[in-house]
């Protein structure tokens, strides 16, 4: 096959330690594959604002529009908080799904057999588990128009925020909800609020009309507040889900919980060209620098990017089994690791994937 560049944006914190592991991982895949994948990094968040005074550094846009994926680590950190808002690490993030259009957020939460001790939930709950949060990350709520405070001469004030969506916004989501499906296990939950909100009826009627699509694709809609409880009672009746912005923000963070630490998270934000991949957590400042962070989100977030962005299906498995395997073989980062066992590293639980990856392929 052609050779995949892939842009690789590290950040800050721990970022710049489980970036270079998901490296590693893409590396040795791509060598077993016969594939050839291309790296080249740019400077974002905190560590583009000590470099060039931007939050992402000149040049690192035109970098991840060229490239056919972004591996992007984490940003920000308390060296940075007291930023003016507009100049703060995070809007180099912001900035990149702005301008690339990336209107999907994929959040799998999947509980691995091994680790469901991890899982602050019971045993009998989350053994299973094994779902995908689509939130549309680019309309609704957090966008909409009017919004803004409006304060009254007697001291009192109005606030607004709008919650709107357009039928072609709503259509593009679900889309990517039924093809994300396709590739599970082809059921596909819509969640809404279409009991009391009008923008969830018209997000109900565009996803019943899309739905005719994709046959193949079992469809149900659930109520926002009847899927919160669910998703911590019985979180293995799902299989994808998809939902507006404010829904899926707080959802995805839910789910979040079932598979046990921050450490073991990825995510995808895709729709425009090129997708972004990168860990669910921060630049955890608590453990930067130490080479004790958890490799696994990183790696994983590879692994959807193979998937969702270079169509290499196997490969993709590939990283996930590996991963697999080394959980099965009694590996674990200090964060997932039971009291009174050596923990691996950052570098080692890297190393550990990769020869995986290495004798699978
Ligand atoms: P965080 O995710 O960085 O850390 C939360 C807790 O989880 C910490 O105790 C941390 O040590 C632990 N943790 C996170 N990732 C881990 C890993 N891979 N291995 C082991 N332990 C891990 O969240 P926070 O502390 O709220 O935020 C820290 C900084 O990160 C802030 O500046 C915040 O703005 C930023 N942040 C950035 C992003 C992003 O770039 N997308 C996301 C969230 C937070």
């Amino acid at each position: 096959m052609a050779t995949c560049r892939i842009a690789v944006l590290p950040g800050d914190g721990i970022g710049q330690e489980v970036t270079p592991e998901a490296v590693r991982v893409l590396r040795a895949v791509g060598k077993g594959a016969g594939a050839g994948f291309e790296f080249e990094e740019a400077l974002v968040g905190g560590a583009a604002i000590d470099a060039t005074g931007v939050p992402l550094a000149p040049g690192a846009l035109e970098l991840c529009r060229q490239a056919h994926a972004i591996l992007f680590g984490a940003v920000g950190g308390p060296k940075w908080e007291g930023v003016a808002h507009e100049a703060r690490p995070e809007r180099g993030l912001l900035a990149l799904r702005k301008e690339l259009d990336l209107y999907a957020n994929l959040r799998p939460a999947r509980c691995f057999p091994m680790l469901v001790d991890a899982s602050p939930l019971k045993r009998a709950v989350v053994e299973g588990t094994d779902l995908m949060v689509i939130r549309e990350l680019t309309g609704g709520l957090y966008f909409g128009e009017p919004r803004g405070v409006e304060r009254f001469a007697d001291g009192g004030a109005r606030a607004v925020n709008t919650m709107a969506y357009t039928s072609r916004e709503i259509e593009r989501i679900a889309r990517t909800g039924f093809e994300v499906a396709r590739k599970r296990r082809r059921r596909l939950a819509s969640v809404d609020k279409a009991n009391v909100l009008v923008v969830s009826q018209l997000w109900r009627e565009v996803v019943t009309r899309v739905a005719k699509e994709y046959p193949d694709v079992a469809l149900e809609h659930v109520l926002v507040d009847n899927c919160a409880m669910a998703l911590v009672q019985r979180p293995t009746q799902f299989d994808t889900l998809v939902t507006e912005n404010t829904f899926g923000d707080i959802l995805s963070d839910e789910a979040a919980i079932l598979a046990g630490s921050m450490g073991m998270l990825p995510s995808a934000s895709i729709g425009g060209a090129v997708g972004l991949y990168e860990p669910v957590h921060g630049t955890a400042p608590d453990i930067a620098g130490k080479g004790v962070a958890n490799p696994i989100a990183a790696i994983l977030s590879a692994a959807m990017l193979l998937r969702y962005s270079l169509g290499l299906e196997r490969e993709a498995d590939r990283v996930e089994r590996a991963v697999e395997r080394v959980l099965e073989q009694g590996h674990r980062t200090a964060d997932i690791a039971a009291p009174g066992r050596r923990p691996v590293g950052t570098r080692e639980m890297g190393d550990l994937i990769v020869r995986e990856v290495e004798a699978q392929s």
